[in-house]
């Protein structure tokens, strides 16, 4: 499972990228999650405000 932003869905707020504790989210537009960094910590999805952040499974 990774976690991906949903662009169509993404407002460009920049919530995401500001949470994220091992910086995974790219600071400038598009945004962008980084699976090699991202340890689905949860912590942008709960701050995401347009939901585009989702959980997808990739196996
Ligand atoms: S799930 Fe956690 S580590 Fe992964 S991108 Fe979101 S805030 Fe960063
Ligand atoms: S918090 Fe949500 S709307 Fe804001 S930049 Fe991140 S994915 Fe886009």
């Amino acid at each position: 499972m990774e976690y991906i932003i949903v662009k169509e869905k993404c407002s460009s707020c920049g919530l995401c990228a500001d949470v994220c504790p091992v910086e995974a989210i790219s600071q400038i537009g598009p945004y962008l999650i980084d699976r090699q960094l991202c340890i689905m910590c949860g912590e942008c999805l709960n701050e995401c405000p347009c939901m585009a952040i989702a959980p997808v499974q990739t196996d």
